[in-house]
């Protein structure tokens, strides 16, 4: 029986960018150098497939500090983490690697400076998550103020309107975090912050991406982790822009047929911290059982790449200068 027909459109960019390749190669890179096991404290990056494919070349994943013996490097992940937990691995004279994304380190050292200059600091992001948590740990508790939705833009209240600044997380939904500003600036108008905001140029590219695509699509398939805020946002953008039946799924087992039954175009994305083998899958599994037409749509070229800590650069990388 002839296989019904699909054209699968491929966003461009999708999948890693600059923070995870450099995060993954910081870890491969310290198991190479140190010899096994190297100590990653939380997952370097949101997604199992990574974590896995690092354990079994010698990463040892823990959630905490205390669960790393002497003796042995760990590595912060690319999220970031609160000041505490470095100042906690020197106190015990641990040997560690920060993977922290540079981008998430520069809204650090924005915070820090709205700090020295006497500003309450407001947070735009969502709560519990990991960049979040060491966001706010960068400074004395009481800082920064964690806000969260439109609503609560609309209503948070700040010590002083004339002495207050934003800073966002990295991976947030580009619209959203516009019009959370927007009621933030309507609010207190002497607001400090960015010129736009601290979303990193993968979460918006992506997010272009799938906009554009969108609108010809019958459904659109996100490739990412459940708790990766980026891959969160692409599918609930593909929703709000043509798209109804956007799903994330985590790999190409996952996929439920049934769902695509009957389309004629499926959109294919991956967020910042699904590897390109996954898509790859998925394209493989679309081919098994249907007719295959690919297009590829592309928005921007990206070219970011992120230096490594001297200790595991290369001789020759050494003087070559990175984003
Ligand atoms: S998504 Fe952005 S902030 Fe996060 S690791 Fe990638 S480049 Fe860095």
């Amino acid at each position: 029986m002839a296989k019904p027909k699909l054209t699968l459109v491929l966003a461009g960019p999708r999948g890693f960018c600059a923070g995870v390749e450099r995060a993954i190669e910081i870890v491969e890179r310290a198991i190479k150098k140190f010899g096994p096991p190297v100590y990653v404290r939380h997952e370097i990056v949101h997604n199992r497939f990574v974590v896995e494919g690092l354990e079994a070349k010698g990463a040892v994943f823990v959630e905490d500090l205390n669960e790393v013996p002497e003796n042995v490097p760990v590595i912060f992940s690319a999220h970031g983490v609160p000041k505490e937990v470095p100042a906690e691995a020197e106190r015990r004279n641990l040997f560690y690697l920060d993977a922290t994304c540079p981008l998430v380190s520069k809204v650090h050292r924005e915070a820090e400076q709205h700090h020295r200059m006497g500003r309450q600091i407001l947070l735009i992001g969502h709560a519990g998550h990991p960049e979040v948590i060491g966001t706010m740990g960068q400074l004395p508790e009481g800082s920064i103020l964690l806000v969260e939705g439109i609503a609560a833009a609309e209503r948070v209240e700040v010590a002083d309107p004339e002495n207050l600044a934003f800073i966002t997380q990295t991976t947030l939904s580009v619209d959203d975090t516009r019009e959370m500003i927007d009621v933030l600036r309507r609010r207190f108008p002497a607001i400090h912050g960015p010129n736009k905001e601290d979303i990193c140029y993968a979460t918006t590219n992506r997010q272009h991406a799938v906009k554009v695509i969108a609108p010809d699509c019958d459904a659109l398939l996100v490739v990412g982790a459940p708790n990766s805020s980026n891959s969160q946002r692409l599918v609930e953008v593909a929703r709000n822009h043509g798209c109804p039946k956007s799903l994330l799924v985590q790999r190409a087992a996952e996929i439920d047929w049934s769902e695509l039954q009957g389309i004629a175009r499926l959109g294919v994305t991956a967020g910042a911290s699904a590897p390109e083998l996954l898509v790859e899958q998925v394209i493989a599994a679309c081919r098994a059982r249907f007719e295959l037409t690919i297009e590829e749509i592309t928005v921007t070229a990206e070219s970011v790449r992120f230096k490594l800590p001297r200790v595991l650069q290369e001789p020759s990388q050494e003087s070559s200068a990175a984003v």
